[in-house]
């Protein structure tokens, strides 16, 4: 039995439909409009009048119009409620005939004048609009990405050459300053005769100048091989105390020579596995930039403790102190405090470099904390037994990546 509608609802349905922001049609199944909506009106550019009774295909564009009624035959024989021409381009034609992208459901229905279509007609203009800007925006990305990857292998090659170029510099460098660091020496002990305050000066100047000259060229080769990724690290197993002792023979007497007093607080029996060379090589930076940076009479502190998967070191001294502003700074490469620094050659501005490379290196983390005027403390993490890292099937797991065995 067909459904019965009532009068009021009827109407109520009336103005649903002229409400509807879609275009809304009801045809027969030859094509025939004999419903439409004032969106419809609006959309397509007509008087009401002017469609009814028209085949549906004129507000298609003549070129689509053939493929149209193939497939409203089609919808004809098996009536589903559906989107209308999946994967296809739809367009509508404007009474002008301008056309525009639509997107139409269709949904069968069956009235007392036999089997109808409803067709539902959004105009997509603005979502298509917005696609090919967001496909655009989407082609420019990938080829900015393209580039940006182009010129980071570019940077990355020029690094390389850039540290092979160094490495090999700083090594013929190395030897003819080896031979002004010895003679000035021999010349120093006075063995091929006595010499003048003035030539005992220019000697002093020499000897300094060509020491700093060596520690820089040192650092260099160092930093170039740690950035061009030759620097490796031959792990051990080694007591810390031991190491620290080794750190501080050298450093003792600068210490002395300001009254500055190092106080230990090593546990006796604390093992770690690491290059046992760079941690002294850690540990000495830390110290003498301490020892460098603390006024006579000052105080520095060495300490340990053991974490379940790390052990943690921190230097602590009651020197000039960094500014909050420069804490992060000083860690870069040349990078050394105008005040405290300018026109003393003292260092190379490298040493922080160095360390915080061969604390990564070993898997391990560096930070500062600094209150300028009383003190910094340099502080560490090293794994206790290098980093871990998932095996791989077939292989076992090495606690240092990038490190030949
Ligand atoms: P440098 O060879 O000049 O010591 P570093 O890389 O070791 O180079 O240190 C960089 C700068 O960081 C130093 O020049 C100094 O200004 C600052 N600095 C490092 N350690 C300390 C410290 N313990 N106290 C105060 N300033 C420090």
């Amino acid at each position: 039995m067909e459904p019965q509608i009532h009068i009021e609802s009827y109407g109520r349905f009336r103005d649903l439909l002229e409400a509807a922001p879609n275009a809304i049609f009801e045809v027969e199944l030859d094509g025939t409009i004999v419903l439409l909506n004032v969106a419809a009106e609006r959309m397509f550019g007509y008087q009401r009048e002017a469609l009814l009774g028209q085949l549906i295909e004129v507000l298609i564009p003549e070129s689509l119009r053939q493929r149209h009624h193939e497939h409203r035959g089609r919808h004809a024989e098996y009536p589903l409620t559906r989107p209308m021409g999946i994967g296809l381009e739809l367009w509508g034609r404007r009474n002008d005939g301008s056309q525009f992208p639509v997107e139409i459901s269709l949904s069968p229905i069956r009235s007392s004048e036999g089997s109808r279509v409803i067709a539902i007609v959004r105009d997509i203009t603005s979502r298509k609009e917005a696609d090919a800007k967001i496909q655009a925006f989407t082609a420019e990305l990938a080829a900015k990405n393209q580039q940006l990857e182009i010129r980071n292998r570019e940077v990355e090659r020029a690094n390389r050459l850039k540290s092979e170029f160094l490495a090999s510099m700083s090594h013929e460098l190395r030897t003819p300053l080896h031979t002004i660091v010895g003679f000035a020496d021999l010349l120093a002990e006075e063995l091929k005769g006595p010499l003048n305050q003035n030539q005992k000066r220019f000697l002093d100047h020499i000897q300094r100048d060509s020491r700093h000259l060596l520690e820089l060229i040192n650092d260099i080769l160092d930093l170039s091989k740690i950035e061009s990724g030759r620097l490796e690290l031959h792990p051990e197993l080694f007591r810390v105390p031991d190491a620290v002792a080794e750190a501080m023979a050298g450093l003792r007497p600068l210490a002395e020579n300001k009254q500055i007093r190092i106080t230990e607080a090593i546990d006796r029996e604390l093992e770690i596995t690491a290059d046992r060379l760079r941690f002294k090589e850690i540990l000495s930076n830390l110290i003498s930039n301490a020892i460098k940076f603390t006024p006579e009479k000052g105080q520095i502190t060495i300490e340990s403790s053991e974490g379940p998967k790390s052990v943690f070191f921190a230097v602590t001294d009651t020197g000039i102190g960094i500014d909050p502003a420069e804490q992060q700074a000083i860690f870069n490469k040349f990078y050394q405090l105008g005040s405290t620094t300018r026109g003393v050659r003292e260092g190379t501005g490298l040493g922080l470099a160095i360390t915080k490379s061969l604390v990564e290196m070993h898997g391990g983390r560096i930070w500062v904390e600094s209150t300028p005027g009383q003190g910094s403390r340099f502080q560490l993490t090293l794994p206790r037994a290098g980093i871990e890292r998932p095996a791989k099937s077939g292989e076992s797991a090495h606690p240092f990546p990038g490190v030949q065995s």
